[in-house]
């Protein structure tokens, strides 16, 4: 395949002159498209620049070499862009959704996550995906008109991956692939595979970086066992980080590659005329081959238990969870105890939603916590020998 530079965009791919549009009507762009100025409005906001000192895995301040959260963004953004460029897809709709798409992750990583769930238990939960949409629909103040950045259907449609029932049917259309077990548009399905195959090979460089995972256990995983012998024959002197570099090299494009074939004769087959089309499946056509799923499935289950239920992630994981369910408890106790503008958020949301309202005004401040923010705030908060 020529190497794909400027070609007109598929008919399956979402095209900016037939989007669904903003929740405020507002006039186009004279130099952007209007996918170009979501991503704009992504990358200017304040929910993105935090994303830097945020977990992926490991917590911010175990070493500079880990993925943050906004490395870990980049990482999927670029992988998405090749494929969609090599599918016809619309790159710039892949890259504004795959900026945006962790913009609501707590900090902590999945363990500050599931210790704001269950803290928001008896007022309809936490889902970092919902709360991705809240941050760009409703946190983000920067516009004189409006909250939030206004951002299209499309990308709004991208950013919520998984969604309960319950939210979905508040949510209107947004919600309503969640009810009717239907599809989004191609680059959402795409943000959402990228996501995978960058933090499946992400982790493995870092799990090794850090001690926890041994290049021996590796050696029995289907994927990374056939890429380590091929790189060890094709280069058997080669040192441990090269080789390790090598591997994860490969792994990220022969996962590409698989993506980007089978999906080609997917679309071949099905050939889908619209958007509208795409999104009327009720599987995904953007995927791996059946042997290359297996190999990512094996590997995911692979990771869970040697690496994010390893015993040094494991104690750094409740510790995070203490720290989050101890912030929630003061704040909720006594919202004073917040920084002006969220207090007065508080009482807003109490006005009309009381408790839960109270809770989720707790939760939105948390969740828009850095690592090192969370931790010092718990610090002033607990520790009597801190001042405020
Ligand atoms: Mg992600």
């Amino acid at each position: 395949m020529a190497t794909p530079e400027a070609r007109p965009l598929a008919r399956y791919a979402a095209d900016p002159a037939n989007s669904r549009g903003r929740i405020h009507a507002e006039d186009e762009a004279t130099f952007r498209n209007p996918f170009q100025r979501d991503r704009d409005r992504i990358i200017h906001a304040s929910a993105f620049r935090r994303l830097e000192y945020k977990t992926q895995v490991f917590i911010n301040h175990e070493g500079d070499l880990f993925r943050t959260r906004l490395t870990h963004t980049l990482e999927v953004c670029q992988i998405a862009r090749t494929i969609a460029r090599a599918l016809d897809l619309n790159e710039d709709l892949t890259e504004a959704i795959t900026l945006a798409h962790d913009l609501g992750h707590t900090p902590f990583g999945h363990a500050g996550q599931d210790a704001l769930n269950a803290c928001m238990a008896d007022h309809g939960g936490f889902e970092h995906n919902l709360q991705s949409l809240r941050v760009v629909d409703v946190l983000e103040q920067r516009y004189a008109r409006f909250d939030g950045l206004n951002l299209t259907y499309e990308t709004r449609e991208g950013i919520l991956k998984h969604c309960s029932r319950t939210n979905a049917r508040a949510l209107g259309a947004l919600g309503e692939r969640f009810l009717n077990r239907t599809q989004p548009g191609l680059e959402a399905q795409l943000a959402n595979l990228a996501d995978e195959v960058a933090y499946n090979s992400h982790d493995v460089d870092d799990g090794l970086r850090a001690g926890l995972l041994a290049l021996e256990d590796l050696e029995h995983l289907g994927l990374l066992g056939r890429l380590l012998a091929e790189v060890r024959s094709t280069y058997p002197d080669i040192d441990r980080r090269r080789l390790i570099y090598e591997t994860v090299r490969r792994m990220i494009a022969t996962q590409v590659g698989d993506i980007i074939n089978t999906t080609s004769d997917t679309l071949r087959r099905e050939t889908p005329g619209s958007v509208d089309d795409v999104r009327a499946g009720t599987d995904p056509m953007l995927r791996f081959s059946n042997g290359m799923q297996q190999d990512h499935l094996e590997l995911k289950r692979f990771l869970f238990t040697a690496l994010y239920r390893h015993h040094r992630v494991y104690r750094m994981a409740e510790k995070a969870k203490r720290t989050i369910t101890g912030l929630f408890q003061a704040f909720t106790d006594d919202p004073a105890l917040m920084p002006p503008q969220h207090y007065e958020q508080s009482r807003a949301l109490e006005a009309t939603d009381g408790d839960a309202g109270r809770a989720r005004a707790v939760a939105d401040y948390i969740a828009g916590m850095t690592d090192r923010y969370a931790i010092d705030e718990h610090g002033r908060l607990f520790d009597p020998r801190r001042l405020t």
